[in-house]
């Protein structure tokens, strides 16, 4: 398989230097993954690329608006199905795929592994020890986690899976898979220790926590840090070891250790 890398012109603060559109060729069979927002120069550049190759689908790993919203689009250009777990904002798959499903193309075959966890509708694709990772990993940044418990489940079987390459959604590829997965799980066992050794000290609301555990960050970074904290209290809460009642304003959260 040879794997090209576009860049989408679209940078910030949550998609770093861009999204990654990866488009791979298995004997001049070609699968498009993650074509991202609706611009029209990507568009052209992906179309460009692609030239008189077999087109067998787009893919998208997840339906967040910085990676999804484009595949229709270019589906129905190419005449090929716009694939995907599930219809979301900007996207409506012609092809539902989920775990365990397969496409094949050239001589090679993609395997869908459901990802949930950055969000509930994340996929990743396996192809022979390369994955396609879209923001369940990213290259040189942490992830945004909607469900931490899940997040940590799809992480943790990852280590069974013999990987030699990754192909994130965001940043370089990555070249050394499972030390990078290994420690991805350890940033977050770290960090659910001190948000628990706060809980203990007594801090008592999401805001309490984030002013305890990240003091090292500047306070206009805090709201993004109580939305991660927010996920891990209620990892905490799966596990059986808090009470969380929350607010309307997450920041407010109150948090109670259970002490049996
Ligand atoms: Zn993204």
């Amino acid at each position: 398989m040879e794997v090209t890398h576009l860049l989408a012109p679209n940078p910030g603060p949550y998609t770093g230097p861009g999204t990654n559109t990866w488009i791979l060729d298995s004997d001049g069979d070609v699968v498009i993954v993650d074509p991202g927002e609706i611009i029209d120069s990507h568009a052209e550049r992906i179309v460009a690329e692609v030239g008189g190759r077999t087109v067998t689908g787009v893919l998208v790993t997840h339906t967040h608006v910085d990676h999804a919203p484009l595949a229709n689009p270019l589906a129905g250009d190419l005449d090929v199905p716009a694939i995907g777990y599930a219809p979301g904002p900007m996207f409506e798959p012609d092809l539902r795929v989920g775990e365990g499903d397969t496409i094949a193309f050239g001589s090679e075959t993609l395997t869908v592994l459901h990802t949930p966890g950055h969000a509930d509708d994340h996929l990743c694709f396996v192809v022979g020890t390369e994955m396609f990772t879209g923001d369940h990993i990213m290259g040189g940044s942490t992830v945004m986690i909607q469900d931490l418990s899940a997040y940590m489940t799809q992480l943790e079987r990852m280590r069974d899976i013999v990987l030699t390459r990754l192909f994130p959604g965001h940043g370089p590829t990555i070249e050394n898979p499972h030390e990078v997965i290994d420690h991805y799980i350890d940033h977050r066992r770290e960090r659910e220790e001190q948000i628990l050794g706060a809980i203990r000290a007594g801090r008592g609301t999401v805001g309490d926590i984030v002013q305890l555990v990240y003091s090292d960050v500047g306070t206009e970074l805090h709201p993004l840090a109580a939305f991660s904290v927010g996920a891990h209290v209620r990892k905490l809460v799966d596990d059986g070891k808090v009470e969380f009642s929350e607010t309307e304003d997450l920041w407010d959260g109150i948090v109670h250790l259970i002490t049996t």
